[in-house]
This record gives structure tokens, sequence and C-alpha cells, in this order.
């Protein structure tokens, strides 16, 4: 018998296809990339390629359940209900926060909107009695939804545009020696740009993220439907702004976007202006976006820290260390921000007041 073959690598894949039908736009080199980055393997961790939040502390999932409870409480608890989170990734998050939901009373059908056959799996170890969903088309269309999404949007592929000296273009990708590099394409992309952003300096870039837009409509109006609640935590920006924010992250170092496509975790940050809009031209409820520290500390993280740490002493300078992470200013607690939307009839929401 012969070892079976390991697949083409994602590279060689695109440098035929590009030999073939021409460059490929960056948004389907990110997308395909990720595809296959994440299909292959748990990238999360220490051993891994990146940490995320729930992998942090217990904590981060703990008090995220904490909010959704407290939020189906104050709708007056409505049957049936489901939780839904988008790129779940090890399920610890969908753990830790269902834990802490049941002690309210909140017992809701679990769905997992997962891509990755590798993550699946470890997925059914955490959460068994969970289903899974290719995408949101197929989680149920009645009943309240509380919907979780931390670091997924992220993830999902940007276009970029960029200005040159005959209008905007799409920036498209071709090989160059052992990597790949961007060029600007050729057919005129001025449509796709806002009007009042249209006159700018050559070379400017603009990023946007379809495939984000396109999951809070669809969120937005399960949730006016529906009713129900979403928390979308990324690292992000509210303001408008230029340029490109593409990165690409393996064993927690920066690397080449370019260089071996399938290899790293390519991410941009998100865009959480551009979003409000969208949610709220399905009929659904902004109730804020603000940084993960603020949100966290408004809905008690240092008093959970502290009681955790009294019941395990030898624990408490780890606690404390995860504690810090996520809250502080030069960590993760003002790059990372917390959006919030719910159904319009629905209450407020703990930690999105101002102050
Ligand atoms: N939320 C987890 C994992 C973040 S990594 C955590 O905080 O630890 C990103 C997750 O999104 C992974 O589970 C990945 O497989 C999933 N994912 C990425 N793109 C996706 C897509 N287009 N559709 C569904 N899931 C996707």
């Amino acid at each position: 018998m012969t070892a079976p073959a390991a697949p083409e690598s994602l590279a060689a894949v695109f440098r035929r296809l590009i030999a073939n039908t021409g460059p490929i736009s960056l948004m389907h080199y990110m997308g395909e990339a990720n595809a296959r980055y994440y299909a292959s393997r748990d990238p999360l961790g220490s051993g891994g390629d990146f940490i995320t939040a729930p992998e942090i502390s217990q904590m981060f999932g703990e008090l995220i359940g904490l909010w959704l409870a407290d939020m189906w409480n104050n709708a007056g608890r409505p049957e049936p209900v489901h939780y839904v989170e988008l790129g779940p990734g090890r399920g610890t998050l969908a753990s830790d926060a269902l834990r802490v939901a049941k002690r309210f009373g909140l017992e809701p059908q679990v769905h997992l909107v997962e891509s990755s056959p590798e993550l699946k799996h470890l997925q059914l170890t955490s959460l068994p009695q969970a289903q899974w969903h290719h995408d949101l088309s197929t989680v149920p269309q009645t009943g309240a939804i509380l919907l979780v999404a931390n670091e997924f949007l992220d993830a999902l592929p940007v276009r970029h545009l960029v200005k040159t000296a005959q209008g905007w273009r799409e920036r498209m990708v071709v090989p160059e020696g052992e990597r790949f590099m961007c060029i600007a394409g050729d057919r005129p992309m001025d449509a796709a740009v806002p009007e009042e952003r249209r006159e700018a300096e050559p070379g400017t870039i603009i990023e946007t993220c379809p495939g984000a837009a396109a999951v809070i409509d669809e969120v937005a109006g399960r949730l006016a439907s529906q009713g129900g609640a979403a928390l979308f935590i990324d690292y992000g920006y509210d303001k408008v702004r230029d340029g490109s924010t593409l990165q690409a992250v393996r064993a927690h170092q920066k690397v080449d976007p370019f260089l071996n496509p399938g290899e790293a975790d390519l991410t941009a940050l998100v865009d959480f202006a551009t979003l409000v809009p969208v949610a709220q031209a399905r009929g659904c409820r902004w109730l804020g976006t603000v940084p993960q520290g603020r949100w966290l500390q408004s809905l008690g993280i240092d008093a959970r820290a502290a009681t955790l740490a009294k019941a395990a002493p030898e624990q408490a300078e780890a606690i404390e260390s995860a504690r810090h992470r996520l809250v502080s200013s030069e960590q993760m607690g003002d790059l990372f921000k917390v959006m919030g939307l719910a159904a319009p009839n629905w209450p407020d929401g703990a930690g999105f007041q101002p102050g």
C-alpha cells in the first residue's frame, strides 16, 4: 500500500489557477486560505498559533453566560430559546456560558455554526448536546435567539479597493517568486466606493468585509423577527479609517500573509461602525459598541476573579494575570470591542450604558 498523497499546497493551487485564468482577488485569496487553515488543525492555545479570550480564562465565557441569562430573564423568559454560536473554536466559551446560564434556569437548545471538521470534532466532545450548522440558514426560524461570536468576523475575507491614477480598482493577487503580491486589477471599481471617500491620494486603500455585513444582516433580521440578543466580540475599530489591516499569525508571531497561504491565520480588524446601520436597517436595536475591558468590568469580572482566587489561593496569581490580560488597555481591553444587538422589544443589556 502506498501512503495517501499529501494534499497539494494551496500556494501551488493558486499558482496554477492564476496561470490559467488570471489574477485572483485578495478576497478570494483570504477566503480560500482561511478555509484551508481552519479545516486542517486546532489553531488555539499555547501549542497552536494564537490564543483567544475564552481560552485565557473561564471568566470570559461565564460573564457572557450571565449577560445572556440576564437579557433572557428581563425579556420575560421566552421559550423556546436557542443558544447560537458562530465559530465556536474548541467550544470553551459555550461550555462556560451555558454552565452559568443553567444556574439562572436558562437551558437553551445549542446550535453551533462551524465550517471546520477538525474543530467540530473537538466541539462534539465538550458540547455533546449541540446541533451543528454550516451556516445560519438551517438554525430554527422560530424561538428567541441568544447569539455569540468571538473572533469570528475577523476571519472573514476582506476586499481591498485601491486608488490609482485611473480611478479605484480592486486589489488582486499574483505570484512573485516564493510569495504572492497585490496588484491593482483592470476593472473600474469607483461605484463600490462611497461617494464621500472617492477623492483620495493615489495608493489609498479602502478595506471592506462583505461577509461580515452579510452575517450582521442575517443575524439582525433573525433577532427582529424571532426575538433575542447578540454579542459580537472582536478586535476592531469604530471610526472610519483607510488602509489595510490584513495580518497573518503563526505560532504566536506575525508572519507574511503572502507566503504559504493556508498555513497561517489571516485576519483583519473589524469595521464595527459600518455594521451598525446594517443591523438597524433590519429593524434591530444596536445596544452599543464598547471596549472589552470596560464591558467585562461592568459585568463584575473583578469580583469574579476575587471569588475564584479565594477558592483556589494557589492559583491566585494566574487568575489575576488572566484578568489583567482580558481588561487592561495595554493588552486586550481596548483593542477588542463588544458590540451588542437586540430585538426591538428586548431590554438594554448590562455593560452598554455610557460611562
Ligand atoms: N470563537 C472561538 C474561536 C475563534 S477562531 C474562540 O474565541 O476561541 C475562528 C472560528 O471561526 C473557528 O472556529 C473557525 O473554524 C470558524 N470559522 C472561520 N470562518 C468560518 C466560516 N466562514 N464559517 C463558519 N465558521 C468559520
